[in-house]
């Protein structure tokens, strides 16, 4: 199985480039973001956890995603691999990422960064608001502490992985745009 890592900082295109990345290969997307906001909408226990910390721009516990994620690890076979958006996010879930597949005799393939500058974050994700009614795009306070906790508690995973040679970056866009589309397709494919 391939384990791939869609990286990058809130609103920087990761949703619309895994669409198009499984598209094209036969990847399971995984994205914790969405099977967090399924849990609210669901009412569960688990989403009424994480409901404030998500509204509030800071991230739930490790436990909470990681057990997702093994739930899907354990449960999805029928493809070549997984797209993982929005996980690891902390330096903690990395390393226990790499812990469960190593017991699995599996490593991450790489990862797929998209980088865009600060300035652009708030133009994506006002614009995804108007789109999609997330709750926590919706206020600049949270949108500010999304940043805040990524360029904290996500970014050092940059170093993380370019340590183990892994880290692949290209440059996002906003809005996406064609060219923006092609030139992440073409970097899966130079790592597949
Ligand atoms: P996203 O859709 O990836 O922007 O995620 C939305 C929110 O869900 C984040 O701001 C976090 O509160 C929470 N979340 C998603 N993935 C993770 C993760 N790997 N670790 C902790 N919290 C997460």
């Amino acid at each position: 199985m391939r384990y791939y890592i869609l990286f990058g900082p809130p609103g920087a295109g990761k949703g619309t480039h895994a669409s198009a990345i499984v598209e094209n290969y036969s990847l399971k997307h995984i994205s914790t973001g969405e099977l967090l906001r399924a849990e609210i909408a669901a009412g569960t226990e688990l989403g009424r956890q994480a409901k404030a910390l998500i509204a509030d721009g800071q991230l739930v516990p490790d436990s909470v995603v990681e057990g997702m994620i093994k739930n899907a690890f354990d449960t999805i076979k029928d493809v070549d691999g997984f797209l993982l958006d929005g996980f690891p996010r902390t330096l903690g879930q990395a390393r226990d990422l790499d812990a469960m597949l190593s017991e699995r005799g599996e490593e991450v393939s790489a990862i797929l960064s998209i980088m865009i500058p600060d300035s652009l974050i708030y133009e994506r994700i006002h614009h995804r608001a108007e789109i999609e009614g997330r709750a926590d795009d919706a206020s600049d306070e949270t949108i500010r502490h999304r940043i805040k906790t990524y360029h904290d508690q996500t970014e050092p995973l940059i170093e993380y992985y370019k340590a183990a040679g892994k880290y692949h970056e290209v440059q996002g866009d906003s809005p996406v745009t064609e060219e923006n589309r092609k030139r992440v397709l073409a970097l899966v494919e130079s790592v597949w």
